[in-house]
């Protein structure tokens, strides 16, 4: 920690341990201590740790053919892309575009959203779209923006799940309308029915492009490969919300860094020209190989039918648990949040790390559970036993401060 102090920039405070390997659903730090990992590197490791099928892709890759430059093209990247169109239900003509994060990927969307004439972007307050400049002017939090200002201009930010101002703030002027459907960072709040529709609507009738952030909620995360393919957050005909973008990163490569953005159709696909955009690693055959891996494991284990059943039942009996201190739980699928009575959700996570469990205090009131989509009943129910010990535990902490 010392060393870590000395040699690394302070971005991230002080790391909570020091982790020396994984496997599946735990983590040990180099103490030998065990954690069950119910945060996956923050909704990145979908198959766990050291899952032996991502593990074999990788490596046998590796071995064959680690980087080409984007002069270059190989069969891998080639066939991520396929499935990548193929899991996001994307019409004819669509296309995909590779980077290497998140950020990356909302950074390549904003430059697509100026290749329509049009400057100016609408985001949700509470959004959290990554950190670089471009991303940073649609990322909602003042204490992430206000140092680094002047950001990229023309950014209007609308209160969260409010159709009527979201419908005052888009005019024939808006380039793009980009949100989270279910804001991660935000708090792990998803969006009330029917909001998604409603933005697609007023996108569509004022020509602006409805761009999805899909990185935290995508990739399986809540039961369906993209979070908007569910019906309780986009709709019951999974023809009436067609995005015209999507971002994924996270769990796409299964702990390999990569990202994507995603054209729906023909008219969007062509938006960005040779020469308009590039980057050197994206796409490059080791982190293709991880995500056909990561895509390839989700299909044929079944999980994204795992994540329904699991994460229903999971919220269920965690909203059942008696404390005071619950106030409730919200989420779908495998991206849930409980939600405290008092802001005390920074003592539950230190209680839940110090009992052997990694979740996170997303909010001041409000603790994410983002687990390995390989997560067993089993082990999700240690921790719903251990929740009113650890409740207890950081009631007590926050008092005695
Ligand atoms: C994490 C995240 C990002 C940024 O991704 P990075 O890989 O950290 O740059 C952007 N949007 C959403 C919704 C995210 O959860």
């Amino acid at each position: 920690m010392n060393r870590y102090s000395k040699a690394l920039m302070g971005t991230y405070g002080q790391p909570q341990r020091v982790l020396a390997r994984g496997e599946g659903c735990y983590v040990w730090d180099d103490e030998g201590n065990r954690y069950l990992d119910l945060l996956a590197g923050i909704a990145v490791n979908a198959l766990g740790h050291a899952n032996p099928a991502l593990v074999q892709a990788v490596s046998s890759q590796l071995t064959t053919l680690g980087h080409t430059s984007n002069f270059f093209t190989t069969e891998l990247s080639v066939k991520l892309a396929e499935e990548v169109l193929r899991i996001s239900g994307a019409p004819a003509g669509s296309k995909v575009f590779f980077c290497n994060s998140g950020a990356e990927a909302v950074e390549a969307a904003i430059k697509v959203t100026r290749r329509t004439g049009r400057q100016r972007i609408v985001a949700l307050e509470g959004a959290f779209h990554g950190r670089t400049m471009g991303a940073l002017a649609l990322t909602h939090k003042q204490a992430y923006r206000e140092p680094f200002e002047p950001l990229t201009p023309g950014v209007t930010h609308v209160p969260f799940g409010d159709v009527g101002a979201l419908a005052a703030a888009v005019d024939n002027t808006v380039a793009a309308v980009f949100i989270e459907p279910i804001q991660g960072e935000g708090g792990v709040r998803p969006l009330p029915p029917g909001y998604l529709a409603a933005a697609r609507r007023i996108t569509r009738d004022a020509g602006a492009l409805l761009v999805l952030d899909e990185i935290q909620t995508g990739i399986g995360r809540t039961g369906t490969w993209l979070a908007h393919q569910r019906p309780e957050i986009g709709s019951e005909d999974p023809d009436d919300v067609p995005p015209d973008l999507v971002t994924l990163a996270k769990g796409l490569g299964g702990g390999l860094p990569i990202g994507a953005v995603v054209a729906f159709g023909e008219h969007v696909a062509g938006l960005l020209g040779a020469g308009q955009h590039g980057t050197t690693f994206g796409g490059n055959p080791v982190s293709s190989a991880a995500g056909l891996a990561t895509i390839g494991e989700i299909d044929c284990t079944g999980l994204l039918q795992h994540v329904r059943e699991l994460g229903e039942q999971w919220a269920a009996d965690l909203a059942a648990v008696d404390h005071p201190r619950l106030g409730g739980v919200r989420g779908l699928g495998l991206l849930l949040a409980i939600q405290l009575t008092q802001p005390v959700a920074a003592d539950v996570a230190k209680a839940a790390l110090d009992a052997g469990f990694i979740v996170n205090a997303v909010a001041p009131d409000a603790v994410r559970l983002a687990p390995p989509l390989v997560l067993s009943k089993e082990q999700a129910d240690t921790f719903t036993l251990a929740l009113p010990g650890l409740l207890d535990t950081a009631t007590k902490a926050a008092e005695e401060k």
